[in-house]
């Protein structure tokens, strides 16, 4: 349930309607104060509110229902564009975020290399797996603890925060210390535990859409965050399982116009997970920029055919240098910067 509250309502108003709301119990009152209007959203088991009584309250404009399982996510509980500030990099705003570097950190050489070389392009923010998802358990599972130090050089190096992927609870508290963004990825976005550990936090969240995730699934796991505290949750398309084959993952490029008009969480598009393919990388990436995403997510490898994981899908430093020129062409064209 959302109150939208009038524009000359003092806060002492807001307080005394937020009393009479919690004096039951079960409910959380969240205002958000807009430029325009100042909301309150309503979380818990709203069915015993009685909607007269709060209409009888001189400061209530009108009162909505949300029809929505995700509430904090929700639009309606939040009209403005959210923006996570990434250690100094807005996400969600006018400009564009642009994170790359390579699937997996492999060596100090290779990670503080290829993080100089997309700065020199214009990447705002350095990605690098530590701790790699696979599905084989022979695969290589990334340089773990070692991969953060290598990671927290090229920052160092550079300036550049760090976006990373979390597999594990128990990583929390070191990941808070070390890194500039948690990503979860794809395997765990219905990773319940893991997703709310991370509400507890002051961190940012990257959270990529699972696989097979309908979009309210996808927010619905942004909620778990959400009502845990932490508001700064970027989300990522990455791509789908559909029934073609020629491509990785097909990219739902259409969930971005489907995220902005559900939700103010801003929403970034990983290209190379979501093609699986080199070449489709700068198509895609243009077309993210098109369609409204507020980023993009580039794998990039100064040596992809040697690539410890995903070389396919990589492009060079000199490619990756082509796409930005390329999307900040089409960011022009949609009213954005990068
Ligand atoms: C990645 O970003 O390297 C990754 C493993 O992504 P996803 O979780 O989308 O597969
Ligand atoms: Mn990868």
């Amino acid at each position: 349930m959302i109150i939208v509250l009038r524009k000359d309502t003092t806060q002492k108003e807001i307080d005394q309607l937020t009393n009479a709301i919690t004096a039951t119990g079960g409910i959380t009152v969240n205002p958000v104060y807009g430029a325009d209007i100042t909301i309150l959203g309503l979380i818990g088991d709203t069915s015993r509110v009685d909607g007269t009584r709060i209409e009888s309250f001189h400061c209530v404009d009108r009162i909505m229902h949300v029809a929505e399982p995700y509430k904090k996510a929700n639009r309606m509980f939040h009209p403005e564009d959210t923006v996570v500030d990434v250690a100094g990099v807005p996400v969600g705003g006018r400009r564009l975020a642009v994170m790359a570097g390579p699937c997996s950190v492999e060596s100090r050489e290779q990670i503080t290399g290829v993080a100089q070389a997309v700065q020199r392009s214009g990447a705002a923010i350095l990605r690098g797996g530590a701790f790699k998802p696979r599905t084989s358990p022979y695969a290589f599972q990334g340089l773990k603890y070692e991969g953060l130090e290598l990671l927290k050089q090229a920052r160092e190096a550079t300036g550049l925060p760090i976006v990373t992927e979390l597999m594990s609870t128990a990583d929390i508290d070191r990941f808070v210390e070390d890194v500039d963004c948690i990503q979860v990825g794809a395997r765990n976005m219905q990773n319940f535990d893991l997703l709310r550990q991370l509400g507890r936090i002051d961190k940012p969240i990257l959270l990529k859409r699972g696989m097979s995730a309908t979009v309210e699934e996808w927010l619905m796991s942004a909620e778990y965050i959400l009502a845990e505290g932490n508001e700064k949750v970027i989300l990522c398309e990455r791509g789908i399982r559909t029934f073609e084959t020629y491509t990785r993952n097909t990219l739902d490029l259409s969930a971005v116009p489907v995220v902005k008009r559900l939700s103010h969480l801003p929403v970034i598009v990983d290209p190379s997970h979501g093609t699986g393919k080199r070449w489709m990388v700068d198509p895609m990436a243009k077309a993210a920029v098109a369609v409204g995403a507020d980023g993009v997510m580039i794998e990039v490898h100064n040596d992809p055919q040697h690539a410890l994981c995903d070389g396919q899908q990589s492009v060079t430093p000199e490619q990756f240098d082509g796409i930005m020129k390329d999307i900040r062409a089409i960011a022009a064209a949609v009213g954005r910067e990068l």
